[in-house]
């Protein structure tokens, strides 16, 4: 029996694909990078110090750090707020990696907390029952591009003295009350992985904070923790951003408002199509009043996943599962969590997310290609 509506068989939909974006913008970039080789400066530098006021002008922030990934943005800001053995770090249990990582690589005990049913991120009541004598530091995620529910949980860490450390990996440009992702906290954290919305050509990562004396701080610790060079009032580490690294990513921001509306176009004619479709089953992301979401990660919840996604692979259509191991359940973690502590929202997540294929460069006819081919399996 024919199946309808048929796109071509041809057709093939994946889940990232760079390198339409860089055809658009191959000669600024070879330009810039041509640039850095002229100068044989690599290391921190102009190019570094312009895309650090580039890019604090373009989210509000007063400081920005260039560094080495958004792992070591995060691990920097501990260091920062001189967290270590015997503290305490709450985050989300539904993460990637590098947000729980991060707090045991300092030596300190990472407390999980559930997430909110619906928006899959840390919420302040959660918080607010684990928050202990050896709490440091709060940690939200703003997962695959919306804001955590932020008020209540600077409410709360205000209350309780803790500063904020806001996980913006997945989150430039995404808005909440008209403020910018990252701006919101103590400080805020930022990866330019390539397959990240704004990504570089390698590693790389940024941290932005409003408190001159702590962007100070990881000033140094970028560089080994040096004041001047080779005086070392502290341990850092090398943290640095390349400067072809900055200089591609100076190149990028000026378009990313533009990719960021082409990923929320996408997100809009999805939600049409789902609509149209009626899939059995299936759970949009969530929108929230007052957040602007940037649709990082396009997510849907599906109870049949796995068996979906292995026929969108047939299918032509990539797909990813972030994530499917919470923190609470990953090997490395365990005895970490008091084992009558439950997660029962974010263990449901992780059985059930999938991400589709999101990036702005998608045709209208590959949309409906991802959902006439979840329709088949589906309906
Ligand atoms: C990508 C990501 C990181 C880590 O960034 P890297 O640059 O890959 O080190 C941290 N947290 C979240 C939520 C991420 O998505």
């Amino acid at each position: 029996m024919p199946r309808s509506p048929k796109a071509p068989a041809s057709l093939r939909v994946p889940l990232l694909d760079l390198t339409a974006q860089y055809a658009a913008i191959r000669s600024d970039i070879q330009a810039a990078i041509e640039r850095v080789c002229s100068s044989q400066q690599f290391i921190l530098g102009p190019e570094v110090e312009a895309f650090e006021r580039e890019i604090a002008e373009a989210i509000g922030v007063r400081f920005s750090i260039g560094v080495s990934s958004g792992t070591d943005a995060l691990l920097m800001s501990l260091m920062a707020l001189g967290v270590g053995p015997g503290d305490e770090v709450i985050t989300p249990t539904f993460s990637f990696f590098a947000t729980a990582g991060s707090v045991a690589r300092v030596g300190a005990r990472p407390v999980f907390v559930d997430v909110d049913p619906d928006t899959l991120m840390m919420r302040a009541e959660d918080v607010a029952a684990v928050i202990g004598p050896r709490t440091k530091a709060i940690i939200p995620v703003h997962l695959y591009g919306l804001c955590a529910e932020m008020r209540p949980l600077l409410a709360l860490a205000a209350d309780a003295g803790l500063p904020v450390i806001e996980d913006a990996a997945q989150a430039l440009g995404a808005t909440y009350e008209g403020r910018q992702a990252g701006t919101l906290g103590t400080v805020g954290c930022f990866s330019f992985f390539p397959s990240k919305n704004l990504g570089a050509f390698g590693d790389a990562g940024l941290v932005t904070t409003n408190d001159e004396e702590l962007a100070a701080t990881l000033r140094r610790l970028r560089n080994h923790g040096a004041e001047a060079r080779y005086y070392h009032r502290e341990i850092g580490g090398n943290f640095r951003l390349d400067a072809l690294q900055a200089a591609v990513l100076r190149v990028k921001l000026p378009h990313l408002a533009r990719w960021n509306a082409g990923r929320q176009a996408n997100a809009r004619t999805y939600r049409d199509l789902f609509g149209d479709a009626a899939l059995r089953g299936v759970r949009l992301p969530p929108q929230a009043e007052g957040r602007a979401h940037i649709y990082h990660q396009y997510v849907v919840r599906v109870p049949e996943r796995d068996g979906l996604r292995a026929h969108l692979t047939e299918r032509g259509i990539g797909t990813d599962v972030y994530y499917p191991v919470p923190f609470h359940r990953q090997e490395c973690f365990a005895g970490v969590t008091p084992p009558d502590r439950r997660f029962p929202h974010a263990d449901a997540a992780s059985a059930e997310v999938l991400a589709l294929p999101i990036f702005p460069e998608l045709t209208r006819e590959q949309l409906e290609h991802v959902v006439a081919c979840m329709a088949e399996y589906l309906s």
